[in-house]
């Protein structure tokens, strides 16, 4: 699969009107999708475990996506070959009184993962001039001095921040991913209206994710700005059709795959000293 024609390069205007949210690439069906999804969910747990044991670099995977483009799914299933000791996933809902008492970056600095590990945020600091920007009056409620709330450049700044802030992690050591997952709103519709058909789906229908849907166009808008502003050589954004689960899951594992692949992850190596240690326990245990 060519991962490249997901990725925003740096310094594109991103049009979502030319990403096709039905895309599935070469792949005509779902069986083969699946089964090489199957190959890559292995390769993941083998390198995974590289990264690991050498416990130099990380790997931070964020998704974003409007309700039902399947971010749970996708986290689910591509990394269900993974050792769990090896990752962590963090979902951020609205800040509770305690994050909104700190800067807009701190609860996302906390869940970092640590070296060797793959975090996940399931949404992330990109709510922060997404779902924000959508609703004034949630910037208005935060705990800012007014000139910063006020400020008319506040967006660009804050893609300042992000960029600089996800910049400085990657200088030490931990590699970025972002997945916009690009669900169109008539499938959106449909998996909406399952959760209400579907009795085993009804805990997850919300009926405030029908109000959000009347913002789409809002929502586009703030996503192409964000991504736009924020797709970087080092933490780049890639759109992945979603409105087909099992091709949204193969492209993103493809995405992780090539991405840990291209990171020089080796097991570490063990000093001669430490190898003839080894020896002698070898002849200790022969001889008991
Ligand atoms: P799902 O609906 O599949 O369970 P979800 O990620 O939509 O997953 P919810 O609990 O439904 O989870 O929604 C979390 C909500 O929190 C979203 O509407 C999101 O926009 C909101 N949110 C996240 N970060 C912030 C933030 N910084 N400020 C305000 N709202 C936020
Ligand atoms: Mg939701």
């Amino acid at each position: 699969m060519n991962i490249e024609k997901f990725r925003i390069k740096e310094g594109s205007k991103l049009n979502l009107k030319k990403h096709d949210p039905d895309l599935t690439a070469n792949y005509t069906d779902k069986k083969e999708a699946v089964a090489d999804l199957k190959d890559n969910i292995d390769k993941l747990a083998e390198l995974q475990d590289m990264l690991y044991a050498q416990d130099v670099y990380s790997l931070l995977i964020v998704f974003q996506a409007m309700d039902a483009a399947g971010k749970d799914g996708a986290i689910k299933h591509v990394m269900s070959g993974v050792n769990p000791q090896g990752v962590s996933v963090a979902s951020f809902k609205a800040p509770s009184a305690e994050e909104l008492d700190h800067d807009f970056l701190w609860r996302h600095q906390k869940a970092l993962p640590e070296r060797g590990k793959i975090g996940i945020f399931n949404r992330s600091h990109y709510e922060e001039v997404l779902v924000v920007r959508v609703h004034p009056d949630i910037l208005q409620a935060q705990q800012l001095p007014p000139e910063v709330k006020n400020d008319p450049k506040i967006w660009k700044k804050r893609f300042d921040h992000i960029r600089d802030w996800e910049q400085h992690l990657f200088e030490n050591g931990i590699h970025i991913l972002k997945f916009f997952l690009n669900v169109s709103k008539k499938e959106q519709k449909e998996r909406f209206l399952a959760r209400i058909d579907e009795p085993e789906k009804n805990w997850k229908f919300s009926a405030s994710d029908v109000k959000e849907r009347g913002h789409w166009d809002d929502y586009m808008k703030a996503y192409e700005d964000a991504i736009s502003a924020t797709s970087t050589e080092n933490a780049p954004w890639y759109v992945i059709p979603a409105d087909k689960k099992w091709f949204t899951r193969l492209a993103v594992s493809e995405i992780i795959v090539k991405k840990l692949e291209s990171m020089d992850l080796h097991y570490p190596k063990v000093p001669d000293e430490t190898l003839a240690r080894l020896e002698d326990a070898r002849r200790l245990l022969e001889s008991e």
